[in-house]
């Protein structure tokens, strides 16, 4: 019988942490010329809840040795991919510059953001990202993502535990 709980925990995290920053693989879309307000661009189609629904059951899959295939763990595994993706184009438009973020796509190409932004925009690219100022942003991101974040998973842990032990 298949269980999340089979499922290596290193191996979860890992996953979900590249899935949380694979929407920014459409910087490449620069490299192409394609335009930063183009549904293909950056915080475009890869930011969208579409794309998070699509590679949400492709990612929890790759666990298919652990969890069966729709299973209910495997969903439980598909509604954590869905999240970790969506995330990403949450966080971002929550940022203070750049683009909004084409949420609709492709029922609708509008780029959006949350009326409050407390976020820094990263600058986009490696090289720029640490030669600015790489501490200051971390900092911004650690204050505004990480704290609630965490905060998040470890009530999600200590309710799991308790959910078990009743
Ligand atoms: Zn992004």
């Amino acid at each position: 019988m298949g269980s999340t709980s089979q499922v290596p925990r290193f191996a979860l995290i890992l996953a979900l942490s590249v899935v949380s920053v694979l929407p920014d693989i459409d910087v490449l879309a620069f490299q192409f010329d394609i335009p930063y307000s183009d549904p293909f661009g950056h915080r475009g189609f890869t930011h969208s809840i579409a794309f998070a629904a699509l590679i949400a059951p492709l990612s929890a899959s790759v666990f298919a040795r652990y969890v069966k295939l729709f299973d209910r763990d495997w969903f439980v595994l598909v509604v954590l991919f869905f999240l970790a993706s969506l995330s990403h184009g949450m966080l971002d438009a929550f940022t203070d510059a750049g683009h909004g973020i084409a949420f609709f796509w492709p029922l609708d190409n509008t780029r959006y953001f949350f009326p409050w932004r407390p976020l820094e925009t990263s600058p986009i690219g490696i090289t720029s990202f640490f030669i600015g100022n790489v501490l200051h942003i971390l900092k911004n991101e650690f204050l505004w993502v990480w704290v609630p974040v965490g905060s998040l998973f470890t009530a999600i842990h200590l309710i799991r535990k308790r959910l078990l032990q009743a």
